[in-house]
């Protein structure tokens, strides 16, 4: 699969290119482009932004701007999926996620200060995500976030196996995983169940299933 993400930021981005998932998959399941709006913007020294039309506080990312810099890397060919994340898209979910994971390509766009012109969410991008209903300074959080939960999808990103039964998952039925314990069996006097300790597997499915919230 391959992400571009478009941003004002791209170094923000190297501390999750060198941890796991990501790390593990670069290069062979993602190829991975992070894309500096300024680098190709057709304003003078590097203006990316503008008075909102109206009046009123913040900077709006320009339109003209986002064009040049997916026409710069994509020509003429617009890309399938290109999503402008901003806190008036749709919410991100474990559903939305899988079906991401499931495209060949995905073009994440980033905006700061007020947000995108609206004709950039309107005409340049095909969708819009939020990752929550509460407003950060910059898309380029929810675009890691986005890059994260889509990455760990990606055969090969996680161990074998520890993909499968997690929280939403359908193996769950959609709900919230058990709880997992490890070694000391105590601590401070605080027991982990008994059950887990039993190496009876058919009875620690069962407790599991129970435990799922
Ligand atoms: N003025 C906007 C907020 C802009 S925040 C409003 O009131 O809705 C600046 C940018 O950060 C947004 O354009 C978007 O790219 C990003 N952003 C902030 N919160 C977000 C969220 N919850 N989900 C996705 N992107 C978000």
């Amino acid at each position: 699969m391959r992400i571009d993400v478009f941003t004002l930021v791209p170094h923000a981005f190297a501390w999750l290119t060198e941890q796991r998932p990501i790390a593990g998959i670069l290069g062979t399941e993602l190829e991975l482009r992070l894309l500096n709006y300024r680098e190709s913007t057709p304003l003078r020294a590097g203006q990316v932004d503008d008075e909102p039309y109206g009046g009123g506080a913040g900077m709006v990312l320009r339109v003209d701007v986002v064009a040049a810099a997916l026409e710069r890397v994509y020509g003429d060919a617009s890309p399938a999926r290109v999503i402008a994340m901003s806190p008036q898209g749709r919410p991100l979910t474990q559903a939305v996620v899988e079906e991401l994971a499931g495209e060949r390509h995905l073009t994440l766009l980033s905006a700061r200060f007020e947000g995108f012109d609206e004709r950039i969410v309107e005409h340049l991008a095909t969708d819009a995500i939020s990752i929550g209903p509460y407003v950060l300074s910059n898309g380029d959080l929810p675009a890691m976030v986005l890059l994260d939960a889509v990455a760990r999808r990606l055969p090969g990103a996680l161990a074998a196996g520890s993909g499968e039964v997690e929280s939403f998952s359908d193996e769950l039925g959609g709900g919230l995983e058990y709880p997992h314990y490890t070694r000391p069996a105590e601590f401070r006097g605080w027991q982990v169940p008994d059950v887990l300790l039993s190496g009876d597997h058919a009875r620690i499915e069962a407790w599991r299933k129970e435990h799922v919230r």
